[in-house]
């Protein structure tokens, strides 16, 4: 089982765990992935998500790994569901108005909770795990004592939260990003909207007492559940924009290195070549939820962030955490830059606050230059209908990802 002792977080127990679950990544995973025995049960997934989600891993690792083991086509299932995260990541980046409607939404709801006792009566019994629901309570506890869920089980929790305990689903997402240690804003916010029927428009999903017992194996058979799940109502789905351009740097210019923990991946900025004059860090955990992040979460970032750090050279390894935007541009002008270079963040906490530094910078005469992912460029320009179109290029992706090697 993943307890929280099992995920430090770090690249190489990130690497480690991905080498000891490759040899599974084939038939296995393709024949086991849908089933959940529990927690300190074995499992066929892997456990990897949140390294991958603050790039400790890169998606690009994953896939060349597995297919040192495996073919393409034995490897298919396990490599879907890696391209599935690219997807969503790519759909929301096209779609960012998606998020902030998430983010308004949210405050409406957590309102609603302030004026109305019984709404936040059940809204605390389901988030303390007090509902009834045998399988729903266990895993509301099994999330908040170990930062991970089964992708099966986000989906069963999702549901019963929607259309057996009629609760905003905002605030079950919001629950999700307090407690996940992959905890992710285009992962979490479109899952949650496809369980409601907003993603797909129309399609919702309905946990069913028989499919929850198949596959916990037996562990849970739930009465009382909705029989029906009536896609909630929203407005349509916003029309696919396009990805920034690229911004060039200037390596003439007085420049400092900004880490987030939205991309740990720095080889696509090449520290080595750049000459920063300063290091700073900036982590999502306390802008990712209006309540408070869990302790493990907190954790998991900072820790991240620091391994991130021991990698680097020495010069970039004493860094100033970012408080804020205004704490941002502060530290720029402390150190006399003009440049500030960071990984690109994709649509969520960190992009939201460096879109408000960007134009406070510019005023002080200091470039922000983010850098995207050659990994993300290529794939989420793609991510312009349904998964089923995206797919058809993951044959292409894969053989760019064996060039790039
Ligand atoms: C309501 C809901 C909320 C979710 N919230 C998040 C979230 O906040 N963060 C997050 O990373 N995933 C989220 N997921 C997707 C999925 O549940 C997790 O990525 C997966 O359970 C991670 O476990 P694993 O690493 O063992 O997966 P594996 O099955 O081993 O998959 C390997 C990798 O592929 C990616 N992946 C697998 N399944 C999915 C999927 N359905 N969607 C997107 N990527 C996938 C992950 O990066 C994962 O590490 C959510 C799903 C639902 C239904």
């Amino acid at each position: 089982m993943q307890t929280l002792s099992n995920f430090p977080a770090t690249r190489q127990a990130g690497l480690d765990l991905l080498s000891k679950f490759s040899p599974q990544a084939g038939p296995d995973y393709a024949r086991g992935r849908n089933f959940d025995f529990g927690p300190n049960q074995p499992r066929f997934v892997s456990g990897l998500s949140p390294f991958v989600r603050r790039r400790l891993v890169t998606e690009q690792e994953l896939i060349t790994e597995v297919l040192k083991q495996h073919s393409a086509d034995a490897a298919e299932k396990f490599i879907q569901e890696v391209f599935w995260r690219s997807y969503w990541k790519g759909w929301l980046e096209l779609r960012p108005t998606v998020w902030q409607s998430y983010q308004t939404g949210l405050r409406g709801a957590w309102n609603a909770i302030q004026t109305q006792d019984g709404l936040e009566r059940n809204w605390r019994t389901a988030c303390m795990g007090n509902t009834g629901i045998d399988c729903f309570d266990a895993w509301a506890k099994e999330l908040s004592s170990t930062g991970y869920l089964h992708n099966h089980a986000r989906m069963w929790f999702a549901s019963i939260w929607i259309f057996t305990l009629r609760l905003p689903w905002e605030l079950g997402a919001d629950f999700f990003l307090r407690h996940l240690l992959d905890g992710d804003p285009a992962s979490n916010t479109l899952g949650w909207r496809w369980v409601a029927g907003l993603q797909t428009v129309g399609k919702t999903y309905l946990a069913r007492p028989d499919n929850i017992k198949k596959y916990t194996n037996g562990r849970f058979t739930p009465t009382g559940l909705a029989t029906k799940a009536v896609p909630l109502t929203g407005p349509e789905n916003p029309p696919c924009g396009t990805l920034a351009p690229a911004n060039p740097i200037d390596t003439a210019l007085a420049t400092g290195l900004l880490i987030h923990d939205e991309d740990l991946d720095l080889t696509h900025i090449n520290i080595k070549r750049l000459p920063f004059q300063a290091t700073a860090i900036l982590s999502s955990h306390s802008t990712i939820t209006p309540l408070k992040a869990a302790d493990h979460v907190v954790q998991f970032a900072q820790g991240a962030l620091c391994d991130t750090l021991g990698r680097l050279p020495a010069a970039n390894s004493a860094p100033h955490t970012v408080k804020d935007v205004y704490d941002l541009i502060a530290w720029a002008q402390t150190h006399g830059l003009k440049q500030i270079i960071t990984c690109y963040a994709p649509v969520g906490p960190i992009a939201d606050q460096l879109t408000q530094a960007r134009k406070l910078l510019a005023e002080q005469g200091i470039l922000l230059v983010t850098v995207m992912a050659p990994y993300d460029r290529m794939t989420w320009p793609h991510a312009t209908r349904g998964f089923f179109r995206f797919k058809d290029n993951i044959t292409h992706f894969i053989a760019q990802i064996s060039q790039r090697k």
